[in-house]
């Protein structure tokens, strides 16, 4: 058999380091390697399998696509894309939107259109307060924008306009801003930044500031949207409407998509001012519209805040039988179990052994991000290999 791991490390650029498993294959929150091993995929992609591997409508628009029209330029008007848009402005509080290709994109897309705004609006002001511990993504705008050293230091000099604030800390925000500031950008949740959870108020905070100051209030969900933290978008949650929001990661239940939404006094593109050659195509669109479809109609954010719940409860029966867990964090499926010692990575490779799937979000923390579909049952088999990985720290 082919060495994959072997061709890998001689073809491909030295990106990052892959735990030793060559996936083939996936079914549900399932997925099998090249030897033929069962693992739960508690990592669904980074939070992008939303409805599992291979979820039949998935499977099906996808396939039905295929046969029909994958790509045109948006010189054309093309009906899936027209679809999901519609799907998400009737049920969000955004009135228009952009698709592009991944979460930077998104990002890039929210940079632009709030310097767009800013020179119409605010006297040309042009810098966005990002908060330290975030991430926004691997473009060199939104690593200006991540407020974390480790992404920013290899690239510096990075695109000017970015003033980080702490997270979670309004006080930071009023005195990051000036007359130069166009918007707040900020995670309802920091995810790659180990699921930091603010004050319940922290959001509606940042909203009434940005309105204070006639600035614009951007939400990044390219982690925490679609249903992951328990509603369809997580600031319903919180009580506020950005004017500007990201999405990515789950809306397409595995194929590349970003997207980009804002309410109507935002939306002040015009024609010329950007683009993308492959962004919303009706392939991609397509696979959206059935799998947003099915988060809507099957209720699956209201699935998700329970099996959370139910998942925290375990959790929360680790942390009292093992001292070296210091909290759990997170809302919904997007999770955290924060340790006293850098042994995530440990704890993973442990994982992986006994045939489950998990991140190592920080060095002190494991991330849980599994499908929005999973059971009681996939749960309580998470739960039970974790607590044998952990009682042999012990
Ligand atoms: C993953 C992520 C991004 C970047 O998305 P890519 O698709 O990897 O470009 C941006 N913001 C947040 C909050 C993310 O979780």
């Amino acid at each position: 058999m082919e060495n994959w791991q072997e061709l890998e490390q001689k073809f491909y650029m030295r990106i990052i380091n892959r735990l030793p498993v060559t996936l083939v294959r996936g079914k549900g929150a399932r997925v099998w390697d090249t030897e033929g091993k069962e693992y739960l995929d508690f990592v669904a992609g980074s939070a992008v399998n939303s409805l599992g591997h291979c979820h039949p409508v998935v499977v099906k628009a996808l396939t039905e696509q295929a046969k029909t029209l994958i790509h045109t330029s948006n010189l054309f008007y093309t009906i899936p894309q027209v679809q999901l848009a519609e799907l998400l402005v009737e049920n969000s509080c955004l009135d228009r939107v952009f698709f592009c290709n991944s979460g930077a994109e998104a990002n890039e897309g929210a940079i632009k259109l709030a310097r767009r705004y800013g020179k119409l609006h605010l006297r040309g002001a042009y810098e966005i307060i990002t908060t330290r511990g975030s991430f926004h993504g691997r473009t060199l705008a939104t690593v200006a924008a991540t407020g974390q050293d480790k992404h920013q230091q290899p690239y510096i000099p990075l695109p000017d306009g970015f003033v980080q604030a702490d997270y979670d800390d309004i006080e930071a925000i009023k005195v990051a801003t000036s007359n130069r500031t166009c918007a707040v950008m900020v995670e309802p949740i920091q995810g790659e930044g180990g699921v930091n959870v603010p004050h319940d108020d922290y959001l509606k905070e940042v909203r009434a500031w940005c309105d204070d100051k006639g600035i614009l209030f951007i939400l990044d969900e390219i982690q925490t949207g679609i249903g992951r933290i328990g509603s369809l978008f997580g600031y319903e949650q919180y009580g506020v409407e950005p004017d500007i929001l990201t999405l990515a990661k789950g809306l397409a239940g595995g194929v590349p998509i970003g997207a980009l939404l804002a309410k109507e006094r935002a939306s002040v593109f015009v024609p010329g001012d950007h683009g993308s050659t492959f962004g919303g195509n009706p392939l991609v669109c397509a696979v959206g519209v059935a799998t947003l479809k099915f988060i809507i109609d099957n209720d699956i954010p209201a699935k998700v805040k329970k099996m959370g719940q139910y998942f925290v409860a375990g959790l929360e029966k680790l942390k009292a039988k093992f001292s070296f867990i210091t909290e759990i964090r997170g809302r919904g499926l997007l999770l955290a179990l924060g340790l006293t010692d850098d042994i995530a990575q440990e704890l993973v490779l442990a994982c992986l052994k006994e045939g489950l799937l998990v991140n190592p979000v920080k060095p002190n923390a494991l991330r849980f991000m599994p499908p929005l579909i999973i059971t009681k049952e996939d749960v309580d088999e998470a739960l039970g290999i974790l607590e044998k990985v952990l009682a042999r720290r012990k």
